[in-house]
């Protein structure tokens, strides 16, 4: 089969490999139809992963048609529509068992330590088909939208963490996809007020579609301005840094209102500076600073059903479609950050 394969620091090569083989009694051969470019991606591709040893196939937010099932695998037969998001939980240690898989110490993931979605096919482990993020997908539902489920659930585990209540402000810094996620489920979730905020014009133009109540340039105007005048000057209850930005962190500590909750959703590249802030900022405001990562299969699967509803559009985020033979071009595309989603298609 073909297959993109990271092979090092800044190395992705389109590679004819063998087919994998899967475990005959509990593994699973998925044809990939659909895995979109995710930052995380791009990353790995320029920084390395501790998690991810070359040569691998990366790509986690993946969607396909089930090929070959183990004997005992019960849960899925050939032909079924999967979808199939990143972390993996072992099922074993006390996080995993206590629903938080995505704070496993072992943290499997698809795409890192198991092979991803850039390729024709994606063998899936037992331990990914027992207890990993694989769900049918809903009829109706196209294969490239459902492999947007995988970012969709970060984004649900990212509210879970700090959610909203009826009438809330929430500032969501970062409008790139999963912003706009963010705004529709903030919305669903009964927010009040949805402020998206982000660098550049263009993206901010195309968030438009996604309906928040005001949108911020940044590079434009001044977002702790802006912010305290849309609030009447008390802040935002909720902000969401949804970019991989050490200013967009520290901005955050000064725009939310006591009492009021901090997610920092976007991690930051391995190399960066640390935060330093003034934690009496902290302190007399009595907010709270929290991060969210990942996900967890229930929230994959959840992701699923918000969009076989329609409650949240994920499909309108897809901007460009390329065949794998074109994956450069697609990690180029998905980097510029003019588009919005960008979709690897093996197949066509
Ligand atoms: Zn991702
Ligand atoms: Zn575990």
């Amino acid at each position: 089969m073909k297959a993109a394969l990271f092979e090092g620091i800044d190395r992705l090569a389109l590679r004819d490999v063998p087919t994998p083989e899967i475990d005959q009694d509990y593994g699973m051969l998925v044809r990939v139809k659909a895995c979109a470019v995710c930052g995380s991606d791009i990353r790995i591709l320029h920084h390395g992963n501790s998690r991810v040893k070359a040569p691998q196939v990366i790509g986690h937010e993946i969607a396909g048609e089930v090929v070959e099932v183990g004997r005992r695998v019960n849960r899925f037969k050939v032909g079924d529509r999967v979808a199939i998001g990143a972390d993996v939980p072992c099922g074993e240690c006390d996080y995993c068992r206590d629903g938080y898989g995505n704070e496993c110490r072992i943290n499997y993931a698809i795409g890192y330590q198991f092979p991803g979605g850039f390729a024709e096919y994606i063998p899936l482990n037992p331990i990914t088909v027992q207890y990993g993020p694989v769900h049918k997908i809903p009829d109706g539902v196209p294969y490239e939208t459902a492999a947007l489920a995988e970012p969709l659930a970060c984004c649900i585990n990212g509210l879970e963490l700090t959610p909203l209540h009826l009438g809330d402000t929430v500032v969501i810094i970062g409008a790139g996809p999963v912003g706009c996620m963010l705004a529709q489920l903030s919305r669903h979730l009964g927010a009040g007020k949805v402020i998206l905020a982000q660098r550049s014009r263009a993206r901010l133009e195309q968030a438009r579609r996604f309906n928040a109540d005001v949108y911020i340039s940044t590079s434009e105007e001044d977002l702790y301005e802006r912010v305290m005048a849309e609030t009447g000057g008390l802040g935002a209850h909720l902000v969401i840094v949804a970019c991989a930005s050490l200013e967009a962190q520290r901005q955050a500590l000064g725009i939310v209102r006591p009492r009021g909750m901090i997610n920092f959703f976007g991690g930051l590249p391995v190399d960066s500076p640390p935060l330093e802030i003034l934690s009496n900022q902290i302190h007399y405001r009595e907010c709270f600073v929290t991060g969210s990562h990942g996900s967890v299969p229930r929230q994959h699967r959840l992701a699923l059903e918000l969009i076989r509803s329609g409650r949240v559009d994920v499909g309108s985020l897809i901007t460009h479609r390329f065949p794998l033979e074109r994956i450069a071009d697609a990690f180029q595309m998905a980097e510029r950050k003019e588009g919005m989603k960008v979709v690897v298609e093996p197949l066509g």
